[in-house]
Formats: structure tokens, C-alpha cells, sequence
């Protein structure tokens, strides 16, 4: 960093302090020249991507809402917000290292779902439960027998069948 005061462009960082939210760190740092001090902050580069929803919508992610609903879906659950507030970071994470513009409602929603699937098994239906948007019981009981069972994904359900060809 160059010096605000001489110019000179090495520098100590004498203190770090996250931000508010953990959205940026503060960092005090002394010349190494003139000893005077400055403050620098660093910022993540907004690489979030866009939320496209189920109606083609796009909105710019939300983390506060992200957490809200992983709070709601852990709620009386023996799950801190500290642990929440980590599986937040970690989404943030992975969609940083996707690096991608947009994601659907759909992608994240799977995201979200593997991250609860890890933190809480019924944080997890409850999520899953309003994210899928389930059809009916047995799609949900579908869901919670996989649960029991093993850890793979569940198989999705077929969107479509066939059309049977019309008679003349
Ligand atoms: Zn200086």
C-alpha cells in the first residue's frame, strides 16, 4: 500500500478487525518510513451471483435471508447461530469458488440442502420440505426414507411421460 502521507509503499499492518457482518476487514497500517498511520478495508469483490427464481426472476443473492430461513428451518433445534452463521459462510464460499453470475433458486436450494443435509437431519426435511416445494406426501416420505437409509440423492421425480399418440 502506498503511503498516504510520503508515498512510501511498504507498510506494518499493526491491526486487523472484521467488519460488522464479517463483509469486510479493517486493517491499521504504519509506514515504514514516516511511521505515520492509516486505515485500509478489504472488501470480498462483489462476485455473488444472481439468483434466477422458478419464474425466471433475478435478484442478487441475500445472505440475510439465506440465514433467516436456515434459522427458521433449525428453529428449537440444538443447532447454535454460530453453527448457522458457518453454514452461511460456507455457501458464500462455494459460490464464490463457482464464480458463475447467476445460479437458479433451484441449484442453491441443493446447495443449502447438502450443507443441512451435514448440520441437522431435520433442519434438513424442514428446508427441503418448503425448497422442493413437495407434490404430495409420498414425495416426502420419499425424502425421509432416504434419509434412513442411506446418503445418496434421492431420485427425481419424473417430470413427464410420454404422449400416448392420438387415434384416427
Ligand atoms: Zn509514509
Amino acid at each position: 500500500m502506498k503511503c498516504p502521507f510520503c508515498g512510501h509503499t511498504e507498510d506494518r499492518v499493526v491491526d486487523s478487525r472484521v467488519g460488522r457482518e464479517g463483509e469486510f476487514i479493517r486493517r491499521r497500517r504504519a509506514c515504514l518510513k514516516c511511521h505515520r498511520r492509516y486505515t485500509t478495508y478489504e472488501y470480498i469483490e462483489d462476485v455473488l451471483p444472481h439468483v434466477v427464481k422458478r419464474d425466471g426472476r433475478r435478484e442478487p443473492f441475500d445472505r440475510q435471508k439465506l440465514r433467516g430461513s436456515i434459522l427458521k428451518s433449525c428453529e428449537k433445534r440444538s443447532v447454535g447461530v454460530q453453527a448457522v452463521d458457518d453454514v452461511v459462510a460456507d455457501i458464500e464460499a462455494k459460490l464464490h469458488d463457482r464464480a458463475e453470475k447467476e445460479i437458479t433458486s433451484l441449484e442453491l436450494g441443493e446447495i443449502v440442502m447438502e450443507h443441512l443435509q451435514k448440520l441437522d437431519q431435520v433442519a434438513y426435511v424442514r428446508f427441503a420440505s418448503v425448497y422442493r416445494q413437495f407434490k404430495d406426501i409420498s414425495q416426502f416420505m420419499d425424502e425421509v426414507k432416504h434419509l434412513i437409509k442411506d446418503d445418496k440423492p434421492a431420485k427425481p421425480v419424473s417430470a413427464k411421460a410420454p404422449k400416448a399418440a392420438g387415434k384416427r
